[in-house]
């Protein structure tokens, strides 16, 4: 009579210990969560882009970083998705000199920079609203660029 429930009671704790073992296997997924934009961590930098390429993020989303030498470092900047950049006069190559005002976030261990407004020459072009949200999230643009 006493083995029945010390045996449930086995069980259970097995049970109970199978749903973490299963998550394990997503654990890249979680641990790195999106980049957040913070307005109080907005900074301004002026660097020579080394490098444009497409990110996918580990929570799936994707966008076009670039790789600005500013003095002696070289800092990632987050622009926003290809689409989205393809659709204004406005474009990166490697090369150009370009002035970034964005939110800088920690990223995978190293910083990033959640780019809202980008200066090229005399051109302008702004990605996110004073707040940070990103203007490829607007109702208008959704639905054009994807
Ligand atoms: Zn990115």
């Amino acid at each position: 009579m006493w083995l029945l429930p010390a045996t449930a009671l086995l069980w259970t704790s097995i049970i109970a210990a199978s749903p973490s073992t299963v998550l394990a296997g997503h654990a890249n997924d979680s641990s790195q969560p999106e980049p957040r934009y913070d307005p109080a961590t907005v900074i301004s930098i002026v660097g020579v882009i080394q490098d444009v390429r497409e990110m996918v993020h580990p929570a799936g989303t994707r966008g076009i970083h670039v790789m600005l030498k500013v003095e002696k470092r070289t800092v990632q900047v987050h622009l926003g998705p290809a689409g989205f950049l393809g659709a204004f006069e406005l474009r990166v190559a490697k090369g150009d000199s370009i002035q970034v005002t964005g939110s800088k976030v920690k990223f995978g261990g190293s910083d990033l920079i959640l780019a809202r407004q980008i200066r090229k020459n005399n051109e302008v072009l702004v990605l996110r609203d004073d707040d940070g949200r990103p203007y490829w999230e607007d109702e208008i643009f959704k639905n054009c660029f994807r």
